[in-house]
């Protein structure tokens, strides 16, 4: 019987991130400083952080809800943009449309 890709993958140290980045480690992701309980907080798959490192780094960082618009490629961020327009246009024609429909009352 072969190994699982899981064996293969555990044998090859992919399964282990390297040190520092240690599940049970509870360094803020951001300052690198222990979180004590109170003012700390989880960063979903990223790890454990302070309240207020999490808060500065979202203000830094050009994100909108769960997307980081700066991680995304030039062509993604073209796609967005498309989309952003092909909306606004699509709002502003049914705004139209709506103001149109009370001119008519
Ligand atoms: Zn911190």
């Amino acid at each position: 019987m072969q190994a699982s890709s899981l064996q293969i993958a555990d044998r090859a140290g992919l399964l282990t991130k390297g040190p520092g980045i240690r599940a049970m480690s509870l360094k803020c992701i951001f300052c690198k400083k222990p979180v004590f309980g109170g003012n700390g907080m989880t960063v979903p798959k990223q790890g454990p952080a302070h309240l207020v490192c999490f808060q500065a780094d979202q203000a830094l960082r050009r994100t909108f809800q769960h997307l980081d618009i700066s991680a995304l490629n030039d062509e993604e961020l073209r796609e967005l943009k498309e989309l952003v327009l092909a909306e606004e246009n699509f709002r502003s024609r049914d705004e139209e449309s709506r103001s149109s429909d009370i001119e008519l009352f």
